[in-house]
């Protein structure tokens, strides 16, 4: 069902299953909040379902589920299928990392009795988008006795918010005449977090009063930040979004929303032909670079670990095992946005409510960086999607000429293994209130089991 609009397929009231992935999608990226938190929610739902650290494992065979985790921050699932690994794996892969603010290693710091944390903007933001809206805090803190106190503050009822002030309007005629990339700029995105100094003490009361109720919470000094890991993210859950609840809105559906369809459609899947994957990869917003990254060596040494309790490992096996594989890059497309309508090629768009959108090629000036998927993949994908009622459409990033941007789909395309982007078309992208539609992550969660099923 190629450029349809997906609510037409459950016209007659079948969208109560709609509504309950909704749900729990909801509730998994308004817990999900980090990349260390989206890795725990999805081991928890893959042991829910059966699978196996792979730590524990000392052989696998067809029908076994387990799943492998990396630095707190990579999650692999796989369900081992009837054929041997050199066949190749069906991979669903998304990134669970999304853009935000991170403290820096030495944040904290007072100004005229406000207490400030100092942050470093992680990902492309458009930073005006970050100022006078309710803020949480999430993280960890590796003392040096190798203790880890977590944190999050911001998102029980009764929990207090942070932010970021601005200026009042009536004192703005000047900053008004800035450009919209430099009313707010990186240094000014500080986070106002108290106001009380602390009696009996001349310099600096007001961070000493934060430093004093930091030991009495968390039992840290002012050094442990050095060794912290503190994400500044949007306060609140997601929500449903439009009159008629049709949407959703909230903080991080790029690309937690192909991260939860995909496992989610892993998860949900029986026993294939192909041993079956999804992975969940950190870093894709600064160039999935480093240890948790697409392009760390991690993916490819947990595939030569499942060899080694498959079969009798070689490296030749290793990579047919990857050469022969076929990966959905599930990440977000952008969707047409009718009030900025300039930017994008109508008829090469994705729309919100026509389904899950492949894109053949990402990239910018002229494709470049991309991964060019494959027509003969591309055909078999339609084949699927058809065999299976999905709903389904193809885009490409904006119009030629006016920006660009990746995904992970190159790096593993490198092993010459057939790769494809697909994923959820999103409004306002990167903002902390991105928008999604709820018949479109449906039908990306369908699009995937049709996927793992049938390549
Ligand atoms: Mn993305
Ligand atoms: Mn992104």
């Amino acid at each position: 069902m190629y450029q349809e609009y997906a609510w037409k397929k459950y016209v007659d009231q079948k969208d109560e299953q709609i509504n309950a992935f909704a749900d729990s999608y909801k509730e998994f990226i308004s817990k999900g909040k980090t990349e260390r938190l989206c890795v725990s929610l999805g081991v928890e739902l893959c042991k829910k379902a059966g699978f196996k650290d792979i730590k524990d494992c000392k052989q696998l065979n067809p029908g076994d589920k387990v799943y492998a985790v990396n630095r707190h921050k990579n999650l692999a699932a796989f369900v081992i299928g009837d054929e041997p690994l050199t066949e190749g794996l069906a991979i669903l892969g998304a990134h669970i990392d999304s853009p935000r603010m991170d403290l820096k290693q030495n944040p904290l710091y007072e100004n005229e009795t406000f207490s400030y944390l100092d942050t470093h903007y992680y990902g492309g933001i458009i930073k005006y988008q970050w100022v006078t809206i309710p803020l949480a805090l999430y993280g960890v803190i590796v003392k040096k006795d190798g203790t880890t106190v977590s944190i999050s503050i911001g998102d029980q009822p009764n929990d207090p918010v942070v932010g970021i002030t601005d200026l009042l309007i009536h004192l703005s005629g000047e900053k008004l005449q800035k450009t919209a990339a430099k009313v707010i700029e990186g240094e000014g995105l500080d986070l106002l977090i108290g106001s009380i100094p602390l009696t009996d003490e001349e310099k600096d009361p007001t961070k000493k009063a934060i430093l004093k109720l930091l030991k009495e919470k968390y039992d840290i000094e002012e050094e442990d930040f050095v060794s912290a890991e503190i994400e500044v993210v949007p306060a609140g859950p997601a929500r449903d979004f439009g009159l008629d609840r049709s949407m959703i809105a909230g903080y991080g559906h790029d690309d937690r929303v192909c991260a939860y369809t995909s496992l989610r459609a892993l998860v949900d899947t029986p026993k294939c032909k192909k041993t079956t994957c999804a992975v969940l990869v950190d870093k894709e917003e600064v160039g999935s670079i480093g240890a948790t990254g697409a392009s760390s060596m991690w993916f490819e040494n947990v595939v030569a670990e499942l060899i080694s309790l498959t079969d009798d490992y070689n490296d030749l096996k290793l990579r047919k095992a990857l050469t022969n594989s076929f990966m959905l890059s599930s990440d977000v497309s952008a969707g047409f946005d009718p009030l900025y309508p300039s930017v994008m090629e109508r008829k090469n768009s994705a729309f919100i409510g026509k389904g899950i959108c492949f894109n053949k090629y990402t990239g910018s000036r002229g494709k470049s960086g991309c991964n060019d998927a494959q027509p003969e993949f591309i055909a078999k994908l339609r084949r699927i999607m058809d065999q299976e009622e999905i709903c389904y459409q193809t885009s490409e990033l904006g119009r030629v000429d006016q920006g660009g941007g990746g995904t992970i789909a190159y790096i593993l395309a490198n092993y010459n293994m057939n790769v494809i982007d697909a994923g959820v078309p999103v409004l306002s992208m990167h903002s902390p209130m991105e928008i999604v539609s709820k018949v479109d992550v449906y039908e990306a969660y369908l699009a995937y089991k049709a996927f793992l099923k049938n390549i």
